[in-house]
């Protein structure tokens, strides 16, 4: 009979296993722009939350609105750092009037891959500039 253990191995391939994942997982993109390590067009910042603009925009006015915290989701940040989610409303409504729209922006939120969210640290788009339809696609 095959042993199919690990046991008999001489290294604890788990804990291998775990350190290349720490060395080959991507690292978050929001958390590389707030780290300064990717180049972005920011047009706001507190401690909390930064906005810069989108790179793909599609409204004259398109801004990301982040927590600087790292948490994939907006209900989830709203949970675990309340305080965080309320800076960023503050932010893209800051963001907004920088801008020159004053408070005619919409807000969007992509909250999960089958709405359409593709990067996981929350964020708020921040769109405006054009007349807008409703609802949306
Ligand atoms: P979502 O699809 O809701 O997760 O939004 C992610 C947004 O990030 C998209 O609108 C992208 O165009 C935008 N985006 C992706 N990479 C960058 C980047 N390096 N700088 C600015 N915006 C980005």
């Amino acid at each position: 009979m095959i042993d199919q253990s690990e046991d008999w191995l001489p290294f604890d391939t788990k804990s291998i296993a775990r350190e290349e994942s720490i060395v080959t997982e991507q690292p978050c993109l929001f958390c590389r722009i707030v780290d300064g390590e990717v180049p972005s067009e920011q047009v706001g910042e507190t401690d909390q939350a930064l906005a810069f603009r989108d790179v793909d925009p599609k409204a004259p006015t398109h801004i990301l609105v982040i927590p600087k915290v790292h948490v994939a989701t907006l209900p989830e940040l709203a949970a675990s750092h309340p305080d965080a989610a309320a800076a960023m409303l503050t932010l893209a409504r800051q963001a907004a009037a920088d801008d020159g729209v004053g408070d005619a922006y919409r807000l969007v939120c992509n909250n999960g891959a089958q709405v359409g969210q593709s990067v996981f640290h929350a964020h708020l788009h921040v769109l405006g500039g054009r007349p807008m339809t409703w609802p949306p696609g």
